[in-house]
């Protein structure tokens, strides 16, 4: 049972000429270009692919053998051309379609849907606020990218300009044999230059006005992001088949990585957020009300009533004042507050009022016992070089128990 598929795809017969296979697919390109007619893009897909074999000597002639079955076996192509074949054979397993018909109602709809061979990702990193990813954003993103020249098709010429290169003989490989020794050669191949690679070329003069034969336009494309409520830092966000067309390649992806930004205020974690109050030992131990001004513009009043003391570093959670839940934004993780207490720098009560703060506060031990035996020292302020900056504050030198030249006391190094 002959396979006619790719043909009919470029609706040609199965003897067609080279010349008029490239002009069907001219003229089908420019229809369904997916700049054109976006809806087409499936039908761009299948005619890049028909095209691409049907151009191809060695291809076509496994195709008019095997059929794509033939192609597929002897795939030695990169991954997702296994893609375009399930696509092909409408994705009931690998071969559950392939007698099954063609067009749009037979077309598979699982699975990804990449092209022949699949071009570049491109990937831009998108910086965001976290006001942005609490909130949600639209961004705008202008990007440059190459679209199939519409004036050729991406032929880069009139049909027929495109011939197969001299110098390559038509593979895209240029081979050097160097001799290194005797009956010792060394043969490398690289892309052959006169082609760039591509196996065929135009002459000057019959190359499209439009992409100078490139086949390709450098267009301006701006694209709309959604930054969705609750997105995270390096969450992607793709384009499919919006990065740099190639005739008979798929177009790769766009990527938007996205990036954010650290908040003067809030740090992330998760669906959580924190922040940190400094507050006054006063605030710490009478209670405060105060004003946080959240990511969407809300003033939340946080009270902490009198009565119940915050300590230095404790933290206090707010249920449901975090961010978002992606895809499920009214849904929020928790606000978690670190407080920090300033102290007052040096305190001097009036005469009296020191015993009635002491009163008021509580909780002075007893008072510890002094042995006979003992020495005296001051606490002083410390620093890297030691108490007080050098040694000699480190003991008391009033102290008449302990003359200088006497038993030193040893600074506490720590
Ligand atoms: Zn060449
Ligand atoms: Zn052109």
């Amino acid at each position: 049972m002959a396979e006619n598929r790719l043909y009919e795809v470029l609706g040609v017969s199965r003897n067609a000429s080279d010349t008029e296979i490239r002009k069907n697919y001219r003229k089908l390109a420019k229809e369904c270009h997916p700049d054109k007619n976006p809806a087409a893009g499936d039908k761009f897909k299948e005619i890049s692919f028909a095209y691409e074999v049907l151009t191809d000597p060695q291809k076509r002639e496994i195709y008019d053998r095997y059929g794509l079955k033939g192609l597929q076996e002897g795939d030695t192509g990169g991954p997702g051309t296994d893609d375009i074949f399930s696509h092909f054979f409408g994705g009931g397993g690998p071969f559950g379609g392939l007698f099954g018909g063609f067009g749009g109602g037979g077309m598979s709809r699982h699975g990804p849907r990449r092209g022949p061979k699949k071009g570049e990702n491109t990937v831009h990193r998108l910086k965001v606020s976290l006001e942005d990813l609490y909130n949600g954003k639209v961004s705008k993103l202008q990007l440059s990218k190459n679209t199939i020249c519409i004036a050729c098709g991406g032929e880069g010429g009139p049909p027929g300009a495109l011939h197969p290169c001299r110098t390559c003989s038509g593979r895209g490989i240029k081979v050097t044999i160097t001799q290194l020794g005797p009956g010792m050669v060394q043969q490398m191949q690289s892309r052959c230059p006169a082609c760039d690679g591509e196996g065929e070329v135009i002459n000057e003069r019959d190359r499209c006005q439009t992409c100078l034969g490139r086949k390709v336009v450098q267009q301006t494309k701006l694209l709309e992001v959604q930054v969705d409520k609750g997105m995270r830092d390096e969450q992607r966000i793709t384009f499919h088949g919006e990065g740099d067309q190639m005739p008979g390649v798929e177009a790769g992806d766009v990527i938007i990585v996205l990036q954010e930004k650290a908040h003067e205020v809030f740090t992330r974690s998760g669906t959580d957020l924190m922040m940190k109050k400094s507050i006054t030992l006063t605030q710490a131990l009478c209670g405060f009300t105060t004003v946080v001004d959240h990511l969407d513009g809300r003033k939340i009043i946080v009270n902490h009533p009198p009565g119940s003391v915050l300590v230095p570093g404790c933290v206090r959670g707010i249920v449901g004042e975090g961010m978002p839940i992606y895809k499920n934004p009214f849904e929020k993780g928790d606000l978690y507050i670190r407080i920090e207490v300033d102290f007052p720098e040096n305190y001097f009560a009036p005469e009296g009022k020191l015993k009635e703060l002491e009163g008021l506060l509580g909780g002075r031990p007893a008072a510890e016992e002094i042995p006979a035996d003992h020495e005296e020292v001051n606490m002083n302020e410390y620093d890297e070089n030691g108490p007080g900056g050098s040694r000699g504050h480190c003991y008391d030198e009033d102290d008449e128990h302990h003359p200088m030249g006497g038993q030193h006391v040893q600074c506490a190094h720590q």
